[in-house]
């Protein structure tokens, strides 16, 4: 295994890497908020506001492939970097990574927060992202009941990616074969396609980031979940191959874009 995933809960580590791609990507790198004790940070591109790409990871502190994946295709791209509008959250959940715990030192998910504001960072996130619009949000995650990758993508532009995104993580690491994940049938194997109808709204009283996100901010949004029982460096490559392929299908999406205004 690569060495530097031993440090995959060392937050201050962590930190350093970003502070290093931020240097050479040009991104400005902010302590937005504290959260438990512990600084939590943004990197954004000046024309982050100017429908780029939405990245996080770390909400949950015991999935490392997520803070881990981020990184790595950060690292990998700099010249992407300093070329698309992005903002980036590292780490949502440092006191969580630290103690490798889903949760916050209050053993809140805050992943079920978005709906208020009572958690000061994700409240002063929340107030960040007030008119900025993404084309694209991805937010990292795992699952320890995983028994492959799987991946949420939440409709609305068409064509819809899943399906070839399926195809990229295949030959990285097996695919989901359940089809019904959290008591919720899936699109097909390793997709869960949803429509934020009221319905289905109705059920998720308490909103994940993801949810928010594509209420209110992004075109497309997707969140994927790489099975924790794998390996660690299998997982990490396959979050790092699927925020590429969709990165680069934002750009190639942007380019053919008529130019407004
Ligand atoms: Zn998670």
């Amino acid at each position: 295994m690569d060495p530097i995933l031993l440090r995959c809960h060392d937050y201050p580590f962590l930190m350093r890497r970003w502070r290093k791609v931020a240097r050479a990507a040009r991104l400005e790198m902010t302590a937005f908020a504290e959260a438990d004790g512990f600084p939590v940070w943004r990197l954004a591109s000046s024309g982050a506001d100017e429908g780029g790409v939405y990245l996080s990871a770390g909400i949950h502190g015991d999935e490392p492939a997520a803070t881990e994946g981020l990184i790595g295709w950060a690292e990998q791209n700099i010249p992407l970097l300093r070329r698309v509008p992005c903002l980036v959250f590292p780490c949502l959940n440092p006191w969580g990574l630290v103690h490798n715990t889903r949760t916050d030192a209050e053993g809140q998910d805050l992943n079920r927060t978005f709906q208020h504001d009572g958690v000061p960072h994700i409240g002063a996130l929340k107030a960040y992202l007030q008119t900025r619009r993404f084309r694209l949000a991805l937010t990292l995650h795992e699952d320890f009941d995983g028994r492959g990758l799987y991946l949420y993508e939440l409709e609305r532009r068409v064509p819809f990616w899943g399906e070839d995104l399926v195809e990229i993580a295949r030959p990285l690491i097996p695919i989901e074969g359940r089809t019904l994940i959290d008591g919720r049938r899936a699109t097909r194997a390793g997709l869960m396609r949803r429509k934020l109808t009221a319905a289905v709204l109705r059920r998720f009283p308490a909103l994940p980031e993801a949810v928010y996100l594509h209420l209110h901010h992004t075109v497309r949004t997707f969140t994927f979940e790489t099975p924790s029982e794998f390996a660690l460096d299998q997982r990490v490559r396959v979050q790092v191959a699927l925020i590429a392929e969709c990165v680069r299908r934002m750009e190639r999406e942007a380019e053919a874009a008529p130019k407004r205004g």
